[in-house]
């Protein structure tokens, strides 16, 4: 249990068991954990236990040495489809849909020998803060069962912290990577924007939405990246790069932190930061200061617009992406209905496949892309969209990575916010700017609360610098030196 990819890796290679044993001990750990968590909507249990078969007498192969995700069991947020298996995205509208093509992430780790474990349990289509919105029922916090786990990359989160998987890889579009890490304490890496193919993604904000790794350490973080990252001709909006190198650098280079210069905006945490998480988070920069680190006030004085400015472009977004789902060409199609016109169709189809959320968002979008209103909100947050942007751009002059607490809060109880969306809306005030701008950014856990909750820490750099970002992030881990599992699983 919680064994991290270099040393399930190492273990293969010193040929202290094989891809079958460990498969059979995430098998086991499933079995006693799942039932509570509910992190998983499909385990592919026979598949897995085949797949692993076939690698056993390759340890001494070439393949074993070339990658470090041979025979490493993961899982994938329920929101990239792999073929011939279900992918439902959290939603009854898509319960019965089976993929007719891989997804370009699931393709890339699959080329090299890993083993998925199953799909991940999610909010509705990635909407949400705490993965209660999904069909399949909540995902509890293995931390503390009464509480959520995040979201909307909830499942995938939890899985990884109570060690039902080796990592998985989420979708981050304001949040969901970072802060489901944050609320199960394991590391979450939401990559630039275009950095990870999009393809085979279910799309929810496709000028936001980016794929990336969670995972329990940094160093596991960025073997993944360089794992799915690299130019892809099938997503248009893919950046034309190879993929990353960041594991060999991570490990290799020489640095420390006294290399790096980390900007705080002091402003935008004067209020709504719960005390404790404040605490923590001026101790740490305190550390950091002894450490070496210099540390710098900035100002990214329209980040305050960031969830206004979020909720108009990601609703409209999704308004447009998730029309095609319209009981006809895809989804939920009820076979009772005897319907006097097209219209009726839809109607009726969509307001039973879709959840609240997904309809909340889909005429928030629809309105604000209406004649008339148009201007008036959506142009105006695609403006204030560039500003933030440009904070970043000035404050990347002076600093390396900006830090602060991932969230404002600890995680809260099920049931608490899920009938207050704006509240809900609010537990991602942090994390957005970063989606606004395209920029890779990364949660960390730094420590537990009093009441052993985890804390964490989100660092963000320039777009494209995951390489910097990860190194202040892996120095910084050395020093916290976080190795917490959950106990009452
Ligand atoms: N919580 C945010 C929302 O509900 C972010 C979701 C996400 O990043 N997919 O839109």
């Amino acid at each position: 249990m919680f064994k991290t990819i270099e040393e399930i890796h190492l273990g293969y290679l010193n040929k202290d068991f094989c891809p079958s044993e460990v498969v059979k001990e995430y098998l086991k750990d499933i079995d006693k954990n799942e039932a509570k968590i509910n992190s998983f909507v499909e385990i592919f249990r026979e598949d897995l236990k085949d797949n692993a078969k076939k690698l056993d007498d390759q340890l001494g192969s070439d393949k074993l040495k070339k990658s470090l995700l041979f025979g490493i069991p993961l899982s994938l947020k329920d929101i990239f489809l792999v073929k011939n298996y279900k992918c439902s995205c959290g939603s009854k509208m898509l319960k019965d849909y089976i993929s007719n093509y891989d997804s370009t992430v699931y393709e890339r780790l699959n080329v090299q020998s890993s083993l998925i474990i199953g799909k991940n349990n999610m909010d509705e289509f990635a909407m949400g803060s705490s993965t209660e919105t999904s069909f399949f029922g909540p995902t509890f916090n293995p931390w503390d069962l009464s509480r959520v786990p995040g979201g909307s990359s909830g499942g995938s989160a939890a899985s990884v912290s109570a060690g039902t998987s080796c990592f998985s890889v989420g979708t981050d579009t304001g949040g969901s990577i970072r802060q489901p890490a944050s609320f199960c304490g394991v590391v979450g890496l939401k990559p630039s924007y275009g950095r990870v193919s999009r393809f085979g993604m279910i799309a929810f904000s496709s000028s936001l939405d980016q794929a990336g790794p969670i995972t329990q350490n940094v160093k596991d973080s960025a073997i993944v990246l360089d794992s799915i990252s690299g130019f892809d001709p099938k997503d248009s909006t893919s950046i034309n790069l190879p993929p990353t190198t960041i594991y060999e650098s991570l490990v290799n280079d020489k640095y420390s932190l006294k290399d790096f210069k980390i900007g705080v905006p002091y402003d935008l945490l004067e209020t709504g930061l719960d005390d404790e998480i404040r605490t923590n988070f001026e101790n740490l920069i305190k550390n950091l200061e002894n450490l070496g680190c210099k540390i710098i006030d900035i100002k990214i004085p329209n980040a305050k617009f960031s969830v206004a400015t979020y909720y108009i472009i990601a609703p409209c977004e999704a308004s447009s992406n998730l029309s095609r789902f319209d009981g006809i060409r895809y989804g939920y199609s009820d076979k009772n209905l005897d319907p006097k016109d097209l219209e009726e169709v839809y109607i009726n189809n969509r307001s039973k496949g879709f959840g609240n959320e997904v309809k909340r968002r889909i005429m928030l979008g629809t309105y604000a892309l209406s004649s008339g209103y148009y201007d008036a909100y959506y142009l105006k947050a695609v403006h204030a969209k560039k500003l933030i942007t440009n904070d970043f751009n000035i404050a990347f002059n002076d600093v390396d990575c900006v830090i602060s607490p991932t969230c404002p809060e600890l995680p809260f109880k099920v049931g608490e916010k899920v009938n207050d969306p704006l509240k809900m809306y609010l537990s991602d005030i942090l994390t957005i700017p970063a989606n606004l701008a395209q920029l890779p950014s990364i949660s960390i856990p730094i420590s537990l609360s009093k009441n052993n909750l985890p804390l964490g820490l989100q660092l963000t750099s320039q777009k494209l610098d995951e390489e910097k970002l990860l190194k202040i992030a892996y120095s910084i881990e050395k020093e916290v030196g976080f190795n917490s599992h959950p106990s009452i699983l």
